[in-house]
């Protein structure tokens, strides 16, 4: 810093204060969630009219993404989405899973959208109350795994075939199994963050 004698010191180090003041306020603003709208709707669950609100959350690395959220007065059912605020048009996703740090990667699953592991038999896809969500790849195999135990009580469900994908679905969370994570997303709000990520059209 450059001192002038006198006042003026205070005045330019009040400016450099002030300006400092604004940069640090406006990459607040930046981050900081930013109320788009209040959207009425009819809950999947009683039918109820129910309130959605929906925020822009600017995330660094990822970008612009939309949260929403509203519960229902009536039977309690929440409602959660997350989707990219720029969609990139109808698309397939597909992302190659080769060991332990790619379980890390980010997924922005819009609600819209469907998942299949090939590798694993596993086929997600969207239903009338289907929620968007951002997670992990390993975050989306967690998920798989608690509709697994689920199964498991089920008695009309294979318990050999079962074992068998569930050994699989533990090699794939331990990074021992290569799969393939496809997302059809027809809205093409969903992402997989990372420079591997593989990217066609869905309609051609
Ligand atoms: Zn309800």
């Amino acid at each position: 810093m450059i001192l002038i004698p006198g006042s003026t010191n205070i005045i330019y180090i009040i400016c450099i204060l002030f300006h400092y003041g604004m940069k640090a306020e406006n990459s607040m603003k930046a981050r900081q969630p930013q109320f788009l709208w209040k959207i009425e709707a009819e809950c999947p669950v009683c039918g109820k009219k129910m309130f959605i609100e929906e925020y822009m959350h600017n995330v660094p690395i990822i970008g612009r993404v939309i949260l929403s959220s509203g519960e229902c007065p009536g039977c309690k059912f929440t409602y959660r989405d997350t989707r990219m605020a720029d969609s990139r048009g109808s698309q397939i996703l597909r992302y190659r899973v080769k060991n332990l740090d790619d379980l890390g990667t980010i997924v922005i699953r819009a609600s819209s959208a469907s998942i299949n592991i090939p590798e694993l038999q596993v086929s997600i896809t969207p239903g009338a109350s289907s929620q968007g969500f951002i997670t992990t790849v390993e975050g989306v195999l967690l998920r798989v795994a608690e509709v697994m135990d689920f199964l498991k009580k089920d008695k009309d469900v294979d318990k050999k075939a079962w074992k068998e994908r569930m050994d699989a679905l533990k090699k794939a969370l331990e990074g021992k199994l290569e799969f393939t994570l496809v997302i059809e997303d027809p809205e093409g709000v969903s992402r997989i963050v990372s420079n591997k990520e593989e990217r066609l059209k869905m309609y051609e």
